[in-house]
């Protein structure tokens, strides 16, 4: 399923486990899948008419194998760096952090490009995201958050209409609280999160109900 979710900003519908990937105007693609079904998902970038040397940067939103299994296919295809948070490199470069044996899976080691950190730039033609590190559903969880445009690229840390889990290994409540609590203060409208439907408008509110509501996370 392909979706545009913001100009310049298109979506592809995780099938089966797959997280959902971004890819942002054709520069930067945010999470890779499981890598299943890379063949139709090259299919699908290769459809949308983009150049494809211009997809030059493969961001993970954090280290788990729904969303980091498809690298090396998506490297090897597009010859992109890949960037993920220094605190979940050594999980997904060595494969012991990916849970890839819950998808029947085995990862492939893969050696990351480049490491992100709190307050990167991740520039393309038409955005700028800021990556925030997220702690709590893994320790190098990032959201990518685009402050003029009011974009927030959630990963498993922020979903339509809950949080991510904390209980995997390297998962923290007490990290999620603080995480939650940083969302909150942004002025997000468009939540595009690492798996189910994206959400226009409300988010600052979820944040806040997923603290402090009837329905709050059970961190809390
Ligand atoms: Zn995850």
């Amino acid at each position: 399923m392909l979706m545009q979710v913001y100009k310049n900003i298109i979506l592809m519908g995780g099938v089966g486990y797959d997280c959902n990937t971004y890819l942002i105007d054709g520069e930067v693609l945010v999470d890779t899948g499981t890598g299943i079904f890379f063949s139709q998902m090259k299919e699908e970038i290769e459809a949308m008419g983009y150049d494809l040397n211009h997809i030059r940067t493969i961001i993970n939103t954090h280290c788990h194998f729904d969303h980091s299994g498809g690298n090396k296919k998506f490297r090897d295809w597009l010859k992109a760096k890949i960037a993920i948070h220094e605190d979940d490199k050594e999980a997904v470069e060595t494969g012991s952090g990916t849970l890839a044996h819950l998808f029947g899976q085995t990862s492939k080691t893969v050696t990351m490009d480049e490491v992100l950190e709190n307050g990167d730039k991740i520039r393309t033609e038409n955005f700028i995201f800021e990556v925030l590190s997220t702690p709590g559903h893994t320790p190098g969880s990032i959201c990518l958050y685009e402050k003029n445009k009011k974009i927030l690229i959630s990963g498993d840390t922020l979903f339509e209409s809950s949080t991510g889990r904390t209980d995997y290994p390297g998962g923290s409540k007490i990290d999620m609280k603080k995480s939650l609590e940083k969302l909150s203060k942004l002025n997000a409208i468009y939540l595009l999160p690492g798996h189910g439907m994206p959400k226009i408008g409300g988010v600052s509110f979820l944040t806040k109900q997923m603290l402090f509501g009837r329905n709050r996370a059970e961190f809390i």
